[in-house]
């Protein structure tokens, strides 16, 4: 998509801190981070959000994002996160999971992430 950021940065036209990347997934660290680790998980091909993803590039994300977690040291746990839509406030619409971790999280669910 042309004027998709996370396709911007999967080109190489905008910089990004990579962190991983395989055939279908890259992951990078997020620019205004929420927590001491704060990586975004995006799949290579457009897609909008969770509700447009079809199953076997949902598990593929989240499974990916699991072992990043795991291959950054974060076995004290870590929380996954993917916002969808207005209500969600997804700001970027190219589907992504949030690792967030490397910390105590909050328990509040309905926070900023
Ligand atoms: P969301 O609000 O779930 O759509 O999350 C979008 C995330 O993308 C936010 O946490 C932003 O900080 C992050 N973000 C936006 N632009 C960039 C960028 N150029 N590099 C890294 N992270 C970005």
């Amino acid at each position: 998509m042309d004027n998709c950021i996370f396709c911007k940065i999967l080109r190489g036209e905008i910089p990004s801190t990579k962190v991983y990347e395989d055939e279908k997934y890259y992951a990078f660290r997020d620019i205004n981070p929420q927590a001491k680790e704060h990586i975004l998980v995006i799949p290579k091909c457009h897609v909008k959000n969770v509700a447009q993803a079809d199953e076997a590039l949902l598990g593929g994300l989240f499974y990916t994002a699991a072992r990043i977690a795991e291959n950054l040291g974060l076995n004290e746990g870590f929380r996954l996160i993917t916002n969808c839509g207005k209500h969600g406030a997804q700001s970027v619409e190219h589907l992504h999971v949030h690792i967030l971790g490397g910390e105590q999280l909050g328990e509040d669910m309905n926070g900023k992430r």
